[in-house]
């Protein structure tokens, strides 16, 4: 019986290598497929970008936008950055989509200030593998240039994982970036490792507290504690700090309360096309 136990333990062991291999296959098929949907996407421009309002706190207005990206899939709808951003940072394809929505969203800015309406800054989130390679900066100065867009009306934003993550080469760029005179912001600011020590020495100008701590500042006396340190972290270090994912009005009650200066989020307004935008939340100067 010690040899049936082995030869158990053998059968298994084949069965279940079987049956991992099968699974790998299943998931490397899968990828594999939604990579080739997914170069067929950046060939034949299947991207949207949607915009969503900053909203200044204190007064209600807006004082920005940010654009999202959305692949408007053929056959699936509007699929969600989260579902295609991972794989499109993996392989490399962010490269071309995030030139694509660079380039789209500072026209879009464009067209609007051209169609009357006040000039405010873009927001346009870079993924990590943009940052570090050698030709952002070549590549934000080339299309602030083409599009004619004033370098302070684009902001990018830059999550703090990637920062940290080589910290000397990182500053170097974002001291190139700031010379441009684009402004630079730190995205889901809390769910990463920054240094007191980097930040302080980082040329940003605004820090974005992350979602998961705004979701339940209402309820929860730590998020609360947290908020409210990081309201106060960025104001010492002279940084605007931005609310994202307000849902309610009891959020929007406690960071006025604590001196937020801007918030994004589902209660203000959600992500919406270009098209419905400035209609929305731009008056025209004639108007106002
Ligand atoms: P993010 O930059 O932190 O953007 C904020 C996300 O929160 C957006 O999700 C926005 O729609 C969502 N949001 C805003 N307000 C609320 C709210 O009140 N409640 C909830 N539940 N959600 C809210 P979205 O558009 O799905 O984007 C997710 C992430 O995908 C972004 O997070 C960003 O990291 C990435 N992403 C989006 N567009 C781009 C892009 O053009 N390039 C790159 N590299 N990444 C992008
Ligand atoms: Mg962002
Ligand atoms: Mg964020
Ligand atoms: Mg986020």
């Amino acid at each position: 019986h010690a040899d049936s136990a082995m030869y158990k333990a053998k059968e298994l062991g084949r069965n279940n290598f079987v049956y991992f291999a099968a699974e790998m296959n299943a998931h490397a098929t899968q990828r594999l497929d939604m990579l080739n949907s997914l170069r067929h996407a950046v060939a034949n421009n299947e991207f949207v970008l949607q915009f969503q309002p900053k909203i200044h706190l204190a007064t209600g207005k807006v004082v920005g936008a940010e654009a999202l990206i959305r692949w408007r899939h053929p056959l699936r709808g509007m699929v969600p950055p989260g579902s295609f951003i991972p794989l499109a940072e993996e392989s490399g394809l962010i490269i071309e989509i995030g030139e694509w929505v660079l380039r789209t969203a500072c026209a879009q800015n464009m067209a609007w200030q051209r169609a009357g309406f006040p000039a405010i800054p873009i927001s346009v989130n870079l993924s990590p593998r943009q940052l570090v390679r050698g030709d952002i900066v070549a590549l934000v100065a080339e299309v602030l240039h083409e599009s004619g867009l004033a370098p302070h009306c684009l902001e990018l934003e830059i999550t703090e994982t990637v920062v940290m993550r080589d910290v000397d080469k990182s500053l170097v760029i974002l001291k190139k970036l700031k010379e441009l005179g684009v402004k630079i912001s730190i995205d889901d600011f809390g769910t990463g490792y920054s240094s007191l020590n980097y930040l302080k020495r980082f040329p940003v100008d605004t820090l974005k507290i992350d979602r998961s701590f705004v979701s339940d500042i209402a309820d929860d006396q730590d998020d609360a504690a947290i908020v409210k340190a990081v309201i106060s972290l960025a104001h010492i270090l002279n940084l605007r700090v931005v609310a994202e994912g307000v849902e309610a009005e009891e959020q929007r009650r406690f960071l006025l309360e604590n001196g937020c200066d801007e918030v994004q989020g589902y209660y203000f307004g959600r992500p919406v096309p270009s098209e419905s935008f400035a209609g929305k939340w731009l008056q025209a100067k004639e108007e106002a």
